[in-house]
């Protein structure tokens, strides 16, 4: 801060001692620059004017208690200032994700780390970002919103064999989209993504995948020959739109839904199943693409045999095999009670059921390369199987 700014800032502080706070949706105006939440996926809190060019935004959550995975998402329109102060005080959370900045929200940056301070064990972080003049988006992660995913999944209609279908709606009447191939056949591969809206480096993992299932190499026509590809881009858009850390607008962590199946999102999901099952469709393989603190598959254990047996363990260390940069975890655990996708989806069907992470952080190039991987492994195997 200039040594102006610094006088500024206390003249300002002992003209009040406390600031008026501005609520979500109004924009919050200091002399320097303009925060603003006023975009779909947005989420910037109450925000207070602290100086001339430094404000406190107030993360909350959209309901406690909640993951700690503290969306934020803003847009900072300059006035003078050359530097934007934005100190993020996380109730319900601590500062996990490294801030990404956009100047048009289509190309994205990791602001460097050495711009944010955090205090008090990462409840409150201070970010110093550098002001061009241009208006910027401030986010937690990229924003990638269900406009988004509604180009890709006409652009895969369009370019690959894909049809794609409204499955329903959400609660706030969002369409859920679903693409599907070979539908002439009874075995199927059954994918998901984005129950958690922060989970945005999944949902990189999840396109790369999913374009490679639907691509022209002789292995992926080979593979649609035989089996028939059911995908679900998008399972929570309310949830992405309202830029919440975890559940949908029910308030309900779709993730811990199916079975129950109480909420529209996850409805959509068991009724597809059951309609796949009225057919005499066969579910063969599941995977549910996250978003955690690292590279990790969660899996069943070997107290908890799949059809085909061992089949996940050998797909990720055929995958492995292949990918030298990219390192991640097949942490095979028990089957709870849990009402994830992936319990739900072993104890419906018996089928390798499998929990898709990607670190936060991971270098989305190196997400995509190793979700083609994935892909290739995978087709390769069930191919191999005797269903
Ligand atoms: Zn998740």
């Amino acid at each position: 801060m200039r040594l102006g700014g610094v006088l500024a800032s206390l003249l300002f502080l002992s003209a009040c001692t406390v600031q008026p706070v501005i609520p979500p949706g109004e924009p919050c105006v200091a002399e320097g620059f303009t925060v603003s939440d006023d975009f779909d996926g947005a989420r910037r809190g109450d925000c207070q004017v602290m100086g001339i060019d430094k404000v406190y935004l107030y993360i909350r959550p959209e309901n406690k208690p909640i993951n700690d995975s503290p969306w934020f998402a803003f847009r900072i329109d300059p006035a003078e200032a050359a530097t934007a102060e934005i100190v993020l005080r996380y109730e319900g959370g601590h500062h996990r994700y490294v801030p990404k900045v956009s100047y048009d929200g289509e190309n994205w940056e990791a602001i460097d780390e050495s711009s944010v301070v955090t205090e008090r064990r990462g409840r409150i972080a201070t970010i110093s970002l550098p002001l061009n003049g241009e208006p910027v988006y401030l986010t937690a992660q990229e924003l990638v919103l269900p406009s988004d995913y509604e180009q890709w999944t006409r652009r895969m209609a369009e370019q690959t064999s894909a049809e794609m279908f409204v499955l329903g709606e959400s609660a706030n009447g969002r369409p859920i989209r679903l693409l599907q191939t070979g539908s002439a056949n009874s075995d199927v591969l059954f994918i998901i993504g984005r129950q958690h809206p922060p989970e945005v480096s999944g949902a990189f993992a999840f396109f790369a995948f999913a374009e490679t299932l639907l691509g022209n190499s002789e292995l992926a026509v080979r593979f649609r020959e035989r089996f028939r590809i059911v995908a679900i881009p998008l399972l929570n858009p309310d949830g992405v739109v309202a830029g919440h850390w975890r559940y949908n607008t029910g308030g309900v962590d779709l993730n811990r839904d199916w079975g129950p199946f109480t909420q529209p999102e996850t409805t959509l999901a068991g009724r597809l199943l059951e309609t796949l099952e009225a057919s005499g469709h066969q579910v063969r393989a599941f995977l549910d693409f996250h978003s955690t603190s690292r590279n990790v598959f969660y899996t069943q254990d070997e107290n908890f045999p799949t059809d085909p047996p061992g089949f996940t363990n050998t797909w990720l260390e055929n995958a492995a095999a292949r990918l030298t940069e990219y390192e991640f975890d097949n942490s095979q655990n028990p089957v709870s009670d849990q009402a994830n996708g992936k319990n739900f989806m072993y104890r419906r069907y018996g089928i390798p059921a499998v929990t898709y992470e990607v670190g936060d952080e991971t270098d989305r190039a190196l997400a995509q390369d190793a979700a083609r991987v994935f892909a290739e492994e995978l087709m390769q195997l069930m191919l191999e199987q005797s269903y």
